[in-house]
């Protein structure tokens, strides 16, 4: 097979570099013919071997580091033209730079790409109050299964003729279609922002003060993340209790600084530390080391669920339970309390395949029954594609299989990707 002259063999893997979105939409209609599985990569960040080669088919892979524009900033109308491979760090700072915002934050953004995010449909540290990636686009460019180019880029807010068909590429990872270009819609920014790391002694009174701040504050709690006294005291290296990071936007300096201490103080919460308007802030970093120190002790099981803030407290006291007879599981809990998003992760003793099962059983079932998700925001990828099938209704499963047909008849986009082909 001869390839065209932007594929380039990389580290084994046969990798298209396109500049433009007729070059992705040539290399998808060779790829159509010469019978390939097409691979978007962004920046590779995903945790569920979303870009890993399918092992019985020839891949192709489809990198955007050479589609990494920005292409407007319309500040008459607020939004952001940009190309795929764009990172969204780079998104964040031009917006800041126009004295604007793009209310999504993970910590991979020098990494990870807006191609990427959006087709993970990335939540991040500020779902609470903004919502995931697809709350904030304007329209989307893709390109199909055949080659074909769609252009829904659109500028306005009201538009209703015909309904937002590039909606469904939002969380798709790629099976639907190759994404090429975003409108983004930007804020404007808040002057101040005050991040709390905050002790509190137990997840009943950690609950209270959630709803509290979030009935007095709505409009400006931006952030409430919970850390489990494990891994607490591994981060801190100290005995410990439970931890929160409660974060606060808002245009006026000190504006919560007093009800906030009185809150604190009621629901018996010590202040740690306090940051305001921090570039390089102690608190996020802790934040992140979380996922570093996970993965070398290897706290390896990892389940991405969440659930109503009404079900938290029996999901945990049923988890502690099991974990009590059960008791070659260690956990690793933290999360967003806030959107109801917990990162529920184990270290299983022995790496036993019979244990692992039952743990995976266990949290599945149980995070169904109470009426939660068992895949957040991670995604499904490879490494969770028997889930939708075991756990999702036959007609759901059954109009999903259809739909995919309708949109990929040749099976080029993502061979076992969400579910397996
Ligand atoms: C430390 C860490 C923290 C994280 N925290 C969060 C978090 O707080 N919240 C959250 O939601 N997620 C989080 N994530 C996961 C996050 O969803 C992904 O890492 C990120 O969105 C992927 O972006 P990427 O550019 O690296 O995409 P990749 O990893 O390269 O790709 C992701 C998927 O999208 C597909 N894809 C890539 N580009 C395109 C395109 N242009 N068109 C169609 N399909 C495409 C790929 O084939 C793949 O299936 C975290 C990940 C890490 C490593």
């Amino acid at each position: 097979m001869k390839f065209p002259k932007i594929v380039r063999e990389n580290n084994n893997r046969i990798i298209a570099f396109p500049t433009n979105t007729k070059e992705v939409s040539n290399i998808v209609k060779f790829s159509k013919k010469n019978g390939l599985n097409i691979i978007p990569l962004g920046g590779e960040t995903n945790r569920v071997d979303g870009t890993k080669p399918d092992k019985k088919s020839k891949n192709i892979f489809i990198s955007f580091s050479k589609m990494k524009k920005i292409l407007e900033i319309d500040t008459d109308n607020l939004i952001m033209t940009v190309e795929s491979g764009v990172t969204l760090q780079k998104i964040q700072q031009k917006s800041l730079s126009k004295n604007l915002f793009f209310p999504v934050n993970i910590a991979p953004s020098d990494k990870c790409t807006i191609g990427g995010n959006i087709s993970t449909n990335v939540g991040g540290l500020q779902t609470l109050k903004y919502g995931n990636i697809e709350d904030h686009i304007n329209g989307l460019e893709v390109v199909m299964s055949d080659g074909t180019v769609l252009n829904f880029l659109s500028k306005l807010k009201k538009d209703n003729f015909g309904p937002k068909l590039w909606k469904i590429f939002c969380g798709s990872e790629g099976i639907f279609g190759i994404i090429t270009k975003a409108n983004l819609n930007l804020k404007p920014k808040n002057k101040y922002k005050t991040t709390y790391f905050l002790e509190l002694r137990n997840l009943d009174k950690t609950i209270l003060l959630f709803k509290r701040l979030r009935n007095a504050f709505y409009d400006h709690l931006t952030s409430f993340e919970i850390i489990f006294p494990i891994p607490s005291s591994i981060l801190l290296n100290q005995k410990s209790n439970f931890h929160l990071i409660v974060e606060m936007h808002s245009n006026e300096k000190n504006k919560f600084q007093k009800p906030l201490k009185d809150i604190f103080q009621k629901y018996l919460a010590k202040i740690i530390k306090i940051e305001n308007n921090i570039k390089n802030s102690w608190i996020w970093k802790k934040r992140e080391e979380l996922v570093h120190i996970q993965k070398d002790l290897k706290y390896n099981h990892k389940f991405d669920i969440s659930l109503p803030l009404s079900h938290w407290k029996n999901f945990i006291s049923k988890t502690n339970k099991f974990i009590k007879t059960n008791k070659q599981f260690s956990p690793y809990f933290f999360g967003h309390l806030g959107d109801g998003n917990l990162h529920c992760n184990f270290k299983v003793e022995n790496e036993n395949e019979k244990d692992i099962k039952l743990l995976s059983k266990y949290i599945y079932e149980l995070t169904l029954s109470l009426n939660g998700s068992i895949a957040a925001e991670h995604g499904l990828g490879q490494k969770k594609n028997m889930l939708l099938k075991r756990y999702k209704s036959k007609k759901y499963y059954n109009f999903l299989i259809n739909f995919k047909k309708y949109l990929d008849p040749n099976k080029n986009l993502g061979v076992n990707k969400l579910f397996k082909s």
